[in-house]
């Protein structure tokens, strides 16, 4: 016989709906006392001490209807009828509100656990609930994170309203049809209305009229366009003060591009407007006299002359340049150069009518500009009113200084077309006016162009020559007008470009406009100390002058390059003079006179060149460490004419205890009248023209030799 898997049959009950159990389980618990109960009620076997029932009368009530011996079968029949009808609505009743609840699952979630079969209700529900219980817990862990999601977006929007109240721009925030929906602190601070005030109106409240209805519908189109706008706007405060500011507007929009708000951010640039406002000031002003610097007036020029008439339009610009104010630095010092400078502004504004721009392109020099010149005879009165409010002394720091001016002219059209040129014009009229003298006004001309420019060849010549060695030094010799003999020698330079000697008055005064005559100066003095050498060693050596210009003597290494010269080529101070002209002492005397002591202390002499024909102060003369004075030659050239002059320069020579030259001398008969009016020496081509220091050399020699002829 097969043993029965009791383990199947148990998992096959267990899957038993709760119903079937119970119905089953009932059932068994009636049909069990039934079974025993009928069990009882069967008749015993007929054995001796049973025997059977008797049958007929004798066997009582029942034994006529229903044999006895069924009625047992008949009650369990009937029990078991009974008890499965029992069993059934007890089951029925017993199950169903677990299956109720288990048919509630029926209808689970998409993922959720399958719905109720049949089976057992228990299990099937426990099962469902552990399924339930796990979606609980994956719920519950979606929610933390779903809550964890929320709180940090909380957090962030708290982070978000902060930016928003504590910005430090305006914000303000509208709905699509530009009506306020919020407003943040800054708002408020700088426009002064409460989020009340401004929140369901529209940000037209602001409105400063400064723009008008153009400005507003390119704002718009943009936004429309572009979805953003910004820009400089002016807008006005709650007290109705208007103020700039940068505002920045974005639109927002939904995903079918709908704009659902505006965001708009602004802040406040007044200040930034005033600080660019002063630094545009600075860009075209001059800070020490407050007035247009020259970038303004090349913008204003350009722009004035681009709005002239075609024809008969004119104006003119005045180059005004203050005469020697390097002085007034030099010697006062720079501030009071400055309030000079301030106070010189304040003179000529008040020579000027609204139509005039005057300005400082720097320094000591101011450009006017004069418009609406109907004639040229407005340009004069207005030149000579210039200098005319220069002409009381300046007071300051309680002294009194003069100052003039040099001006230059140029008028539109003729003297340029465009505004470069005519400062350019009026810049050459003005250096015009300094050549002849300072303290006057000259109108341009086309010719002076013609001067700048050869000046320019001229000094770019010079630095070139002296690169290529082409300058070269002849020496004149001056004579003893007694003796006949060579006293001394006059340096004098020349420029060999190629065949022809360019003689030095082509060239030193523009030299002397710029460095380039210290450097003319030097190889001067170099070629004569070298040429000394020469002589000293040829036995025929004698003094040599050299000329020198006023600008050496402002050269503060002047004194010890000549001392470095002597020391460097060996020779005695007292071979070496230097000529001065009368205008080179007087200029800027005193300093002027410390240098010539300094050299003189060294043991050089001075001589005054072309005495007579300067202004010089016999007072100052008096003053000076000077040996010899020279009579310009033009005197000497016409002495029938200047004898008188002649005289009078002989006379103050002796008065002085000086030495007296002639120059120019070319004839004997010259040369006879000087030395009976007591002329010690003569120069001139009567005795010899100026050499080159070879030629100058075999002069010397054979005048020794001559010399020593005649002594033998
Ligand atoms: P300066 O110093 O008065 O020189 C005298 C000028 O008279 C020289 O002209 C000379 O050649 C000229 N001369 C001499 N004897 C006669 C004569 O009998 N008749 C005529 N008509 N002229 C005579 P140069 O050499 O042309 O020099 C002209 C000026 O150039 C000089 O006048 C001087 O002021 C300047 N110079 C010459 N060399 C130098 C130099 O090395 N340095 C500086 N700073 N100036 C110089
Ligand atoms: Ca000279
Ligand atoms: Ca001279």
């Amino acid at each position: 016989m097969q043993i029965p898997n009791w383990s199947i049959i148990i998992s096959a009950l267990k899957k038993w709906p709760l119903g079937k159990k119970i119905f089953f389980g009932n059932l068994f618990l009636l049909i069990l006392p039934l079974l025993i109960l009928a069990a009882f009620m069967l008749p015993a076997p007929f054995t001796p001490a049973n025997p059977p029932l008797p049958q007929g009368p004798e066997a009582g009530p029942l034994a006529g209807s229903l044999p006895i011996r069924f009625l047992p079968g008949l009650l369990v029949l009937v029990g078991t009828l009974l008890s499965l009808c029992a069993a059934f609505f007890l089951s029925r009743w017993l199950t169903a509100p677990i299956r109720k609840f288990a048919e509630q699952f029926d209808a689970p979630g998409k993922n959720g656990p399958p719905a109720y079969n049949g089976g057992c209700e228990t299990t099937f529900l426990m099962e469902t609930l552990a399924q339930y219980v796990e979606l609980l817990r994956t719920s519950r862990e979606k929610l933390g994170t779903e809550v964890q999601i929320r709180k940090s977006a909380e957090n962030f929007l708290q982070i978000y309203k902060n930016i928003f109240d504590n910005a430090n721009e305006g914000i303000f925030i509208t709905d699509a049809n530009a009506k306020i929906l919020a407003i943040n602190k800054a708002f408020s601070t700088i426009t002064g209305y409460e989020p009340a005030e401004v929140i369901g109106q529209n940000p037209r409240i602001l409105n400063s009229k400064r723009h008008n209805a153009f400005f507003y519908e390119r704002m718009w189109h943009d936004l429309g366009e572009k979805g953003a706008w910004e820009g400089e706007i002016w807008n006005t405060r709650k007290d109705g003060s208007i103020f700039p500011e940068w505002l920045s507007i974005n639109a927002i929009r939904n995903e079918r591009k709908e704009t659902t708000y505006f965001f708009a951010t602004f802040y406040e640039i007044g200040e930034l407007k005033k600080r660019e406002k002063q630094i545009t000031f600075m860009a075209y002003h001059d800070m020490l006299t407050r007035l247009p610097n020259r970038a303004y007036l090349e913008n204003k020029l350009t722009k004035n002359l681009a709005a002239l008439p075609a024809e008969g339009g004119k104006l003119a610009v005045f180059y005004i340049d203050l005469d020697n104010f390097k002085n007034v630095n030099d010697v006062f010092g720079h501030n009071q150069g400055d309030e000079l400078l301030i106070q010189v502004t304040q003179r000529f504004t008040s020579a000027l009518s609204e139509n005039d721009t005057l300005c400082r392109p720097g320094g000591d020099e101011f450009i006017l500009l004069m418009e609406h010149i109907e004639n040229e005879s407005i340009v004069y009165l207005m030149a000579n009113r210039l200098l005319a409010v220069l002409k009381k002394p300046f007071l300051v720091d309680r002294k009194k200084i003069f100052v003039n001016a040099s001006i230059g002219i140029s008028i539109y059209p003729d003297d340029g077309a465009t505004g470069l040129d005519l400062i350019r014009s009026a810049d050459t009229a003005m250096h015009k006016a300094k050549r002849e003298g300072k303290n006057r006004f000259f109108l341009f001309t086309k010719g002076m162009h013609e001067v700048i420019y050869n000046t320019f060849r001229i000094e770019n010549g010079i630095r070139l020559g002296l690169k290529n060695r082409e300058f070269v030094v002849f020496y004149q010799p001056k004579i003893n007008i007694q003796t006949r003999k060579t006293s001394s020698l006059e340096a004098l330079i020349r420029w060999k470009k190629g065949d022809e000697l360019v003689p030095p008055n082509a060239f030193i005064p523009i030299a002397e406009e710029s460095s380039l005559i210290d450097d003319l100066c030097l190889f001067v003095m170099e070629e004569t100390c070298a040429f000394q050498s020469l002589m000293k060693q040829q036995r025929v050596a004698v003094p040599v002058s050299v000329n020198i210009s006023p600008r050496q003597f402002h050269n503060a290494d002047f004194v010890d390059i000549v001392e470095d010269l002597l020391g460097r080529y060996q020779v005695a101070p007292e071979y070496l003079e230097f000529e001065i002209t009368e205008t080179t002492a007087m200029k800027d005397v005193e300093h002027t006179l410390k240098i010539m002591h300094r050299i003189r202390e060294m043991g050089i002499l001075f001589s005054i060149d072309d005495f007579g024909t300067g202004y010089s102060s016999l007072g100052y003369l008096n003053k000076m460490p000077v040996s010899t004075l020279k009579i310009d030659k033009q005197f000497v050239h016409d002495l029938e004419e200047h004898g008188g002059i002649v005289a009078t320069i002989i006379a103050i020579s002796q008065q002085m205890h000086l030495n007296v030259v002639a120059e120019g001398v070319e004839t004997e008969e010259q040369l006879l009248r000087l030395g009976a009016m007591g002329c010690q020496e003569a120069q001139g081509y009567f005795f010899s023209r100026p050499l080159p220091g070879d030629q100058l050399l075999a002069y010397l020699l054979a005048e020794t030799a001559k010399g020593r002829l005649e002594q033998t």
